[in-house]
């Protein structure tokens, strides 16, 4: 797939990369709609500064990655222990870490895009 990928302040390049896979806790969406938040951009002016040169406790992700937090999209795979979100559900991404950086959340939609109607929380990988 095609991704604008950050690697530093004002260095953001289009690339292919490889298409994700769910892994246990996980739920994998086909984006809808991505906002751009005044943290993507600071982050590209004046980054890094929320981007890491060291592994993320929740993703342990480093840089380059992937911006983009303010999304929705539809439910296309899920991840072992995954149970409470089927495919095809749509849903909105409410970003966020709780204090043991366990937890993103996903909020659902109905049909007609209104909600949220119920909540769901994903769980990052090797968590409960
Ligand atoms: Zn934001």
């Amino acid at each position: 797939m095609r991704a604008a990928v950050f690697y530093g302040r004002e260095d953001l390049r289009l690339e292919s990369v490889p298409e994700p896979q769910p892994g246990p806790g996980d739920v994998k969406l086909r984006v809808l709609y991505n906002g751009i938040c005044g943290s993507d951009l600071l982050e590209y002016y004046d980054g890094p500064v929320t981007t890491r040169s060291t592994p993320h406790p929740l993703t342990g992700m480093t840089n380059p990655v992937i911006l983009g937090h303010e999304l929705c999209g539809e439910v296309v795979a899920l991840g072992a222990g995954v149970e409470d979100l089927v495919p095809g559900q749509l849903v909105a991404v409410e970003p966020l870490e709780t204090a043991d950086h366990s937890h993103a959340g996903l909020a659902s939609v109905d049909a007609a895009g209104r909600g949220p109607v119920a909540f769901a929380a994903a769980r990052a990988a090797g968590s409960k």
